[in-house]
C-alpha cells in the first residue's frame, strides 16, 4: 500500500489526500513497501517493455509505473526515453569514461516532462480541474503543455522579465495563463506555496492543485531519469551522476531513485550524486560546506542560467538526505565557466541551455581536483534543450555578454554575395 509519508516528522497520509506538505511543514514522500517487489523480475520487465508498443510501455516515465504509482488513466505526451550520448572526446579530454544524457529531448524540451506527467495525473484522478506552479521558464512551459493535453486549466506565475524566450513563448502558445510579478522566483514560489495550503479536500474541482517539486508526485516521475539510464548502461550502475541544482526537485528525486534500485537490486552499488550550482544562487553549496545546518540560509540570486537562478530552494531537506545517502558532493562554478562549458557541449553537436552546462563545468572542477578519478564511469545529465535560451547562445557566439569571455565563439560573418568570397571565407576558417 502506497501512502504519503513526511520526511520530517514520519507522519503518514493517505494518498487520497491531496497535500503538498505535513502538517508540521515538513515535505512528503511517496512511499511503497518495496520488500512487496522482486527486483529481477522487475528488471526483466521493464527489458520487455522496450519492444512493447503500447503506450504506456513506451514513455520512459509509465515504463517504471510498478516504482511510481499505476493510475487507471494518465495524462502523458510518451515522455522520456531520452537519449544517452557517449561523449567520447570530451570524456577522453578527462581521462574518464562520460554519458551525457539529453532531458532536453523530452516533448517540451526539459526533465520537468517527467514529474509533470505523474504529478497532473495524480491531480486529475483527485478531481483536480486547475493547475498552477511558480516557474523560472521550463515548469511552465511543461504545465501549459499538459494542461492542454488533459483540457485543464493552467496557471504558471513567472518573474517577469527574467525568463528565457523559448519557454515564455511555450506557456502562451500551449494556452496557460501566464501571470507576471515583479518579484524572483521566490517571490512566485512563495506565492504557490500559500495557495497550496488553501487547498479544500472536500472542494477538489475549485481548488488549484500544486505542481512545482514540493508535489511529492513530481519527484516520483523525475526518479525514472534514473531508471532509465541505467536500464541503457544494462543496469550497471555509473561512478557518478552529476546535474545541476537549482530548487533542487531534481537532487531529491535522483536520491530517491538510487536507494530504491539499490534497495531493490537493480542495481549492485551506488552511484555517487554531484550537484553543481551556480555561484550566484549557491544556498546548497553553502549549507553543504557548513555541515548541512537545518535551515538553508536564502541567497538574492544572479546567474545566467535563468533555470537554477533560485535563492531559497524548497526541496533541501529531500536534497540534504539524497547528498548523505549517496555519498554526494557540492560544487560551485561561476557563468563563464557555465558559458564554456555549454559552448563545447554545443559544439560537440549535443547542445543544451546555460543551467545544463553546469553538468560540465561541475564535472571539470571535481576531475581537477581529484574528486573524480580517471578511469571512473560518468553520466552527466543535460537538463534542457539548446532552443530553449537563444539569446544566452547567440550573445555568446557574438560576444555580447558582459563579464563573460566567449572563449570559444563562432562569429557570424558578413561576406559578399559572390563565390570568391564564400572561398575566401572557407580559407580563413
Ligand atoms: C528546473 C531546471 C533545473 C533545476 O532543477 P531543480 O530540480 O530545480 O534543481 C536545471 N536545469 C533546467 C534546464 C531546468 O529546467
Ligand atoms: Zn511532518
Amino acid at each position: 500500500m502506497r501512502e504519503l509519508k513526511c520526511i520530517s516528522c514520519e507522519k503518514t497520509y493517505p494518498t487520497t489526500e491531496v497535500r503538498f506538505a505535513c502538517d508540521c511543514g515538513g515535505l512528503l514522500d511517496l512511499t511503497q513497501p518495496l520488500t512487496e517487489l522482486d527486483g529481477s523480475e522487475l528488471k526483466k520487465e521493464f527489458d520487455s517493455r522496450l519492444s512493447s508498443h503500447k503506450a504506456l510501455d513506451r514513455s520512459g516515465v509509465w515504463r517504471f509505473r510498478e516504482l511510481l504509482f499505476d493510475p487507471d488513466t494518465t495524462v502523458s505526451r510518451l515522455e522520456g526515453d531520452t537519449r544517452l550520448y557517449p561523449a567520447a572526446d570530451i570524456g577522453q579530454s578527462l581521462n574518464i569514461t562520460l554519458y551525457l544524457k539529453h532531458e532536453g529531448e523530452n516533448p517540451t524540451g526539459s526533465f520537468k516532462d517527467r514529474g509533470m506527467t505523474t504529478a497532473i495525473t495524480a491531480g486529475v484522478a483527485a478531481g483536480c480541474d486547475k493547475f498552477i506552479c511558480a516557474s523560472t521558464g521550463n515548469t511552465s512551459a511543461s504545465l501549459a503543455s499538459y494542461c492542454a493535453t488533459a483540457g485543464k486549466t493552467g496557471i504558471v506565475i513567472i518573474p517577469e522579465g527574467k525568463i528565457a524566450y523559448g519557454k515564455l513563448s511555450q506557456a502562451l502558445a500551449y494556452g496557460a495563463k501566464v501571470l507576471q510579478i515583479k518579484g524572483d522566483f521566490d517571490a512566485a514560489m512563495q506565492l504557490v506555496t500559500e495557495i497550496g495550503e488553501k487547498f479544500d479536500q472536500e472542494n477538489t474541482a475549485n481548488s488549484i492543485y500544486v505542481l512545482n517539486s514540493i508535489n511529492p508526485f513530481r519527484v516520483e516521475g523525475q526518479k525514472t531519469i534514473i531508471f532509465e539510464l541505467f536500464q541503457q548502461l544494462s543496469w550497471q550502475a555509473p561512478d557518478w551522476i552529476v546535474l545541476p541544482g537549482g530548487n533542487l526537485g531534481n537532487t531529491s528525486a535522483f536520491g530517491k531513485a538510487i536507494a530504491e534500485a539499490y534497495e531493490l537490486g537493480l542495481i549492485d552499488k551506488k552511484p555517487r550524486l554531484a550537484v553543481v550550482q551556480a555561484t550566484g544562487a549557491n544556498p546548497f553549496y553553502t549549507a553543504y560546506k557548513n555541515g548541512f545546518p537545518d535551515n538553508i540560509e536564502p541567497v538574492e540570486a544572479e546567474t545566467i542560467a535563468t533555470a537554477v537562478k533560485i535563492g531559497n530552494p524548497k526541496s533541501y531537506t529531500r536534497a540534504m538526505r539524497a547528498i548523505k545517502e549517496t555519498d554526494g558532493v557540492i560544487v560551485e562554478v561561476n557563468d563563464n565557466e557555465i558559458m564554456d562549458a555549454k559552448a563545447t557541449i554545443d559544439g560537440a553537436g549535443i547542445g543544451c541551455e546555460p543551467a545544463s552546462a553546469c553538468s560540465l563545468a561541475g564535472l571539470r572542477q571535481l576531475v581537477a581536483d581529484s574528486t573524480i578519478k580517471s578511469g571512473e564511469t560518468v553520466v552527466g545529465i543535460l537538463t534542457g534543450h539548446l532552443l530553449k535560451d537563444p539569446d544566452a547562445t547567440i550573445n555568446y557566439h557574438t560576444g555580447k555578454l558582459a563579464g563573460i569571455d566567449s572563449k570559444q565563439a563562432n562569429q557570424p560573418q558578413p561576406i559578399d554575395t559572390n563565390v570568391e568570397a564564400v572561398l575566401a571565407a572557407m580559407k580563413n576558417r
